[in-house]
């Protein structure tokens, strides 16, 4: 099909020119940020050293909304594999555990044997990891994570992250995905936008369950395989 097969490279060329664009972009904002660094000596006056701090931050966030641009403009993933859930979110806790460490969460886990599904992994994990980093930053003043899944449904597996943390409205929830939409003070508003492209790519649904000051739930269910 002519038209398909033109909207797909069409698609192909957005990818590779977002991703020379990016590369292109972050080298200078590495070079401003080094020079700042040099700027910052320790006799500088409190305003300046708050000035160079703050120009620091706003790189950095800069730099952050690259990141998750970057992984939204990269293609669906084609590479395909089966494999258990339970293998991959081993791989995910491990991946987080210093960042959740560092914010005095425990993460609890688990994972219920043959939880297989296909997909891509990587994809998958980068989906996680999004969530789980939500759900960290969703308790200030840190606490626990539970996460598992679960084999007990014949078409689903389920992979569910509860979280201890500030929970969100109905409102909120509906907000969930759109691009830009953060109510941090530094966030991107990327992250649960490119998590829930990446769920959908691969067929499943997300269940979000919040309430305010107790915490939030998010059940992922994807297509199970035998
Ligand atoms: P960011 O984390 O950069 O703000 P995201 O797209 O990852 O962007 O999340 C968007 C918003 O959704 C967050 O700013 C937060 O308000 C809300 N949110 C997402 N996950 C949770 C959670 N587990 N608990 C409370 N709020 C959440
Ligand atoms: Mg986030």
């Amino acid at each position: 099909n002519q038209q398909l097969l033109s909207e797909a490279e069409r698609l192909r060329v957005v990818s590779v020119l977002t991703s020379v664009f990016a590369h292109e972009i972050r080298n200078p904002m590495q070079v401003t940020r080094g020079f700042l660094q040099l700027l910052n000596e320790p006799h500088l006056p409190a305003k300046n050293k708050q000035y160079i701090r703050y120009s620091i931050e706003e790189l950095d966030r800069a730099n952050a909304i690259i990141d998750d641009l970057l992984a939204y403009g990269k293609p669906a993933a084609q590479d395909l594999t089966r494999f258990d859930v339970a293998l991959e979110l081993r791989r995910v806790e491990n991946l987080i555990q210093s960042y959740a460490i560092s914010n005095n969460v425990t993460i609890q886990t688990r994972y219920e044997d043959n939880c297989w599904i296909e997909a891509n992994p990587q994809k998958l994990n980068q989906s996680l990891i999004n969530i789980l980093k939500n759900a960290i930053e969703s308790m200030p003043g840190g606490g626990t994570i539970w996460l598992s899944c679960f084999s007990n449904d014949e078409r689903y597996v389920e992979i569910c992250v509860k979280d201890q943390g500030i929970g969100m409205t109905k409102e909120q929830i509906d907000k969930l995905g759109a691009p830009f939409y953060s109510l941090k003070e530094s966030g991107t508003g990327l992250g649960m936008m490119v998590s829930l492209q990446i769920i959908r790519n691969f067929h499943g649904k997300v269940k979000i369950t919040s309430e305010l000051d107790v915490g939030t739930e998010f059940s992922i269910y994807l297509p199970r395989i035998t």
